[in-house]
């Protein structure tokens, strides 16, 4: 994806008021991003870790969505799969996390959910630039990897601002 400058991420934003985008924990390395490898970019507030804000380019221009994380269940080995890159974790690898809706339906309290690789590195497990252990073997390449996770994570974006 295109670099983003903490303007535009902070205008991106569909699903909380405008005080809410100004005040959220930006990234402090966007500089460093490794944006080349990124599919979409996702990150948590360190300060605030149930917090977690997901940015993905669209025809309309870059869209964000704060989520909101699931607590975890601690010292479970249960594994779990992210739905956005099909990356299989252990424990708390992977994390339900839920988007308000945007406008009128995310008032009266509507949401969104989907289970996501708790750090948001899916653009990184699918290039094999981070690993999770053994991945479930597909014939698909690289490239129809990527290509199923940004339609599912569009649907997802869909989703949140209908
Ligand atoms: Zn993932």
């Amino acid at each position: 994806m295109l670099a983003l400058t903490e303007r535009a991420i902070r205008a991106s934003f569909v699903n909380c008021t405008q005080g809410e985008a100004k005040r959220l924990a930006v990234p402090s390395d966007l500089q460093t991003h490794p944006w080349d490898d990124l599919d979409f970019l996702g990150w948590r507030d360190p300060a605030a870790p149930q917090r977690a804000y997901l940015i993905a380019e669209t025809d309309d221009g870059p869209v964000g969505v704060a989520l909101r994380v699931a607590p975890q269940q601690t010292g479970s080995t249960r594994r779990s799969m992210c739905s956005l890159c099909l990356t299989t974790h252990t424990g708390d690898g992977v994390s339900l996390m839920t988007a308000r809706k945007a406008g009128r339906e995310g008032r009266q309290g509507n949401s969104v959910g989907a289970y996501v690789c708790s750090d948001l590195a899916c653009s990184l497990y699918l290039r094999g630039r981070k690993h999770a252990g053994p991945r479930m073997h597909e014939t698909l390449s690289v490239e129809e990897k990527i290509e199923r996770t940004r339609t599912t994570l569009a649907a997802f974006l869909r989703k949140v601002t209908e």
